[in-house]
């Protein structure tokens, strides 16, 4: 197996000078970086000495420069999509991870209904949060690896596709992905950059808009953190020619009612089906804004406010909707689930009730993403089977009121030996008050080209 590579003019490179360097504080250069992530991709550095150099640079941090050399490096590792062809303005979104977090169901069929094309190259669940490949493949038939021809069909046919990485497609990210997942070395903002960027930037997009989630169950929790992830994120992408903007947004508590799988895609078409429960507002309006930007990007409105008035009415119009089951049925997706309420067949149900009266005032959305995963809706190593019908339907939000006995939760599970875990988690993740707490925005900023690179003059300065 070889760890050194070697041109005529420069010398060669061995990885492990490179981990040591970044162990000791160094910045490694576009080369050394590039050497690494294609490493990964190709199999050639064994992953003990990635996960050192991964951990090296989750403690030591990423430079700006090393974080572009690693976002380009990432996309460059393998196949690319041009999404040419389509004749129309390719636009994305995707967000840093959540819990309950689905708006990629509404985002791309209301998009792509407002006649911009939606590219969507998603992952699988990552630590606490949940993956929105794993939710689409509880539509029965549902597929997610499609090849690149398959991916460009889907996409013509109905303006939108979401698809998973195929080996040949960012297969540094494949590896470092997982990698990360199993080393603790998830939260570190160079390193999210590159692996979003990467996959993005390799999907050939025109336009970005990025959901970079704040509060309990965001990767950075902090806002500051999660601000110079948004503007790192904003600025990298710039530079790489892709337009992009960044919406801040609270993962203070799950989005919308459900986490899980299919009960995820349930509340979705709710929403696409013109309904509008209160327990998923947040989620719907969410949706709107970030499809608004989208819209707006992909050159269909002059203004995110009026993209967001075009998102609003292909809800009302229900081309949303149609553009939705289009994408799942060429996917091979049966939409017939639907319309069956018999098909969420959970192994175990359990309604927890409120032990306690009072206002809920705050959550750890990441100890309630833990409680998801623990149903069975998640797995606890790469590869492992997911339960589609397992995960928690949330029956209050953050500033209700509550009374002691009311239902707080219903929990699904694969068998009943996985009920006590979640209901405990929960039990220690929900806390209450005597009064209302503060009420907390749904976005709190948006980064453009602009005010990212002055967000970052000014925290590096
Ligand atoms: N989503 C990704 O694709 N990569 C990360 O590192 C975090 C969230």
């Amino acid at each position: 197996m070889s760890t050194s590579a070697s041109t005529p003019l420069l010398p060669p490179l061995h990885t492990i000078d490179l981990i040591r360097k970044k162990r000791d504080g160094g910045t490694l250069n576009a080369r050394e970086i590039g050497f690494l992530v294609s490493g990964a991709a190709s199999g050639s550095i064994p992953l003990e000495q990635l996960a050192a150099w991964l951990m090296a640079a989750w403690i030591r941090g990423l430079s700006l420069d090393e974080t572009r050399a690693m976002t380009i490096a990432t996309r460059d590792s393998g196949d690319k999509f041009s999404p040419a062809r389509l004749g129309k303005q390719a636009v994305d979104k995707h967000s840093t991870g959540g819990v309950g977090d689905k708006t990629s169901f509404l985002v791309a069929p209301l998009a792509a209904a407002c006649g911009v094309a939606v590219p969507m190259i998603s992952g699988r669940a990552l630590g606490h949060t949940g993956g929105t490949l794993d939710k689409l493949e509880a539509i029965p038939g549902f597929r997610t690896a499609l090849t690149l021809e398959e991916f460009e069909a889907v996409l013509e046919k109905c303006g939108a596709s979401i698809v998973s990485q195929t080996p040949a497609l960012v297969p540094a990210d494949r590896v470092l992905y997982a990698l990360r997942d199993r080393t603790a070395t998830v939260e570190c903002p160079g390193l999210i950059c590159a692996s979003i960027l990467g996959k993005k930037l390799a999907a050939g997009l025109d336009a970005l808009v990025l959901d970079v989630k704040t509060g309990s169950g965001a990767f950075l929790r902090k806002s500051e953190d999660s601000e110079y992830l948004a503007a790192l994120m904003v600025a990298t992408a710039e530079a790489a020619g892709t337009r992009t903007v960044a919406l801040l947004t609270d993962m203070g508590q799950p989005l919308g009612r459900t986490a899980g799988n299919w009960i995820e895609l349930v509340e979705s078409v709710e929403l696409l089906r013109g309904h509008r429960p209160s327990q998923s507002e947040d989620l719907r309006e969410l949706s709107l804004l970030l499809a608004g930007w989208m819209i707006h990007l992909g050159g269909q409105a002059a203004t995110p406010e009026a993209g967001y008035a075009r998102a609003e009415a292909a809800l009302a119009d229900g081309s949303a909707l149609r553009s939705f089951f289009a994408m799942v049925e060429a996917q091979g997706g049966n939409t017939k689930a639907f319309s069956d309420p018999g098909f969420h067949k959970p192994g175990a149900t359990h309604v927890v009730l409120a032990w306690q009266s009072g206002f809920i005032s705050s959550m750890d959305t990441t100890a309630l993403g833990w409680a998801v995963q623990r149903t069975g809706a998640g797995r606890e190593k790469a590869g492992e089977p997911v339960d589609p019908h397992a995960g928690i339907d949330f029956h209050a939000r953050r500033g209700a009121r509550i009374e002691k006995g009311q239902p707080l939760a219903t929990l699904y599970a694969t068998n009943p030996e996985l009920l006590a875990e979640p209901e405990e988690i929960l039990k220690q993740a929900i806390t209450f008050s005597p009064a209302p707490p503060q009420v907390v925005p749904l976005v709190s900023r948006i980064f453009t080209r602009e005010t990212a690179e002055a967000h970052l003059r000014d925290v590096i300065r």
